[in-house]
């Protein structure tokens, strides 16, 4: 891996954090883990959080696509990967080769895929739709037909799974009824599957679904909580750093940026950061307000696709540090000022920005997928 990054702008990814999450999850739950590392591990580099989380003795990790599976493969990681999306019958060689776990999304899909090619060996987790109308089959009786085509065909029926619509809200009864029908469904096939699961982070910190065996964490690992009442219980791991490119002195009623849209309201220093929307800090974030150290800067002027403005309340030297989510501003409080959630600010940061990997205060990697081919 490249260790090398040459535009002031990178996200910090805090490996201590991811442990002490960790800790905390496997103190709430007796269930094996299941570590969602799809989208780059929401941004904080896939590989790099699926070593961390095998130190916890968590050995399967899953993913919402092939590419993404494979992409772990080609970095290193040996231990199981579970597809949560679809995969194309044209693609199973790919997964046999590379030793792949895959989603049932449907008996349809099974059907056809069977009809092209070999599922021999494969092994499958069979995804039932309890309510989301998303992916899974609906009935225990397309349950059990996928299950005897599995068995028939030499397939390995490893799992069976869920997905909860509604688990952030903590009285919505649409989780109990998805349960219920999970429960019976599973029952119905009768079947000894190795892995049983249904709950996401926020089902994990309040339900008790006994009949599963496995969880699925995704936002409570990297250190933000789906609900209110549990966010004192983890850390992010995540922090986004910028530095200023260019400083000058700017009279008042001059303008900021393309469009013109801000007017210097008295005389002022302008600082240029070196991130822009196409690194997914996007327009929505001008008026919003940066930290220099303890120093709040407002964004003005339209965010450029490689840059941003800011009206600093004094000068400050090129390279001054610039904080954009860390110890001022954290993932929640970005997310409501976009009127977004934290899984959206988390995701939306393109791989332009590198990942500074760190543990115990020291750079363990830097990944930086521009120069990735160098
Ligand atoms: C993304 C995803 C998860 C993880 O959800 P979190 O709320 O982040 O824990 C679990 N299961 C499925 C099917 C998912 O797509």
């Amino acid at each position: 891996m490249i260790f090398l990054y040459y535009r002031d702008t990178w996200i910090e990814v805090d490996i201590d954090a991811i442990h002490q999450n960790l800790d905390y999850i496997q103190s709430q739950t007796d269930k094996k883990c299941i570590a969602v590392l799809k989208a780059n591990a929401y941004g904080h580099g896939d590989y790099a959080i699926a070593k961390a989380v095998l130190m916890h003795g968590i050995e399967m990790v899953a993913v919402a696509y092939l590419d993404e599976a494979i992409s772990l493969r080609l970095q290193g990681y040996d231990k199981e990967i579970l597809v949560l999306g679809y995969v194309r019958a044209s693609d199973l060689n790919l997964v046999r080769e590379n030793n792949i776990t895959l989603t049932v999304p449907s008996l349809l899909w099974l059907e056809n895929t069977i009809n092209e090619t070999s599922v021999e060996n494969i092994r499958f987790h069979i995804k039932v739709d309890t309510g989301m109308n998303r992916l899974g089959v609906k009935n225990s009786e397309d349950c059990i037909k996928v299950l005897n085509l599995l068995k028939e065909n030499h397939a390995i029926a490893d799992g069976i799974y869920t997905h909860f619509a509604c688990a952030d809200e903590l009285d919505n009864e649409m989780t109990s009824s998805q349960y219920e029908l999970f429960k019976n469904i599973v029952n119905n096939c009768n079947y000894p599957f190795p892995w049983i699961h249904c709950d996401n982070s926020s089902a994990t910190l309040t339900c008790k679904h006994s009949i599963a065996n496995a969880v699925r964490i995704g936002l409570i690992l990297y250190g933000s909580s789906p609900l209110e009442e549990k966010k004192a219980h983890f850390t992010p791991a995540f922090s986004l750093y910028s530095s200023i490119t260019n400083i000058k002195f700017v009279k008042k009623g001059e303008k900021i940026g393309y469009n013109a849209t801000y007017t210097m309201k008295e005389d002022g220093y302008i600082a240029t950061l070196p991130i822009g929307y196409a690194d997914g800090f996007i327009r929505r974030n001008q008026g919003r307000f940066l930290y220099i150290e303890d120093t709040p800067c407002e964004i003005v002027g339209r965010v450029c696709m490689d840059q941003c403005m800011i009206l600093c309340d004094k000068f400050y030297p090129l390279e001054t540090k610039v904080e954009i989510i860390g110890k001022h501003i954290n993932i929640y409080q970005m997310a409501e000022e976009l009127n977004t959630i934290p899984y959206e600010v988390l995701c939306v940061f393109s791989d332009r920005i590198p990942r500074v990997i760190k543990e115990k205060n020291e750079v363990k990697q830097i990944i930086n997928h521009r120069l990735f081919y160098k």
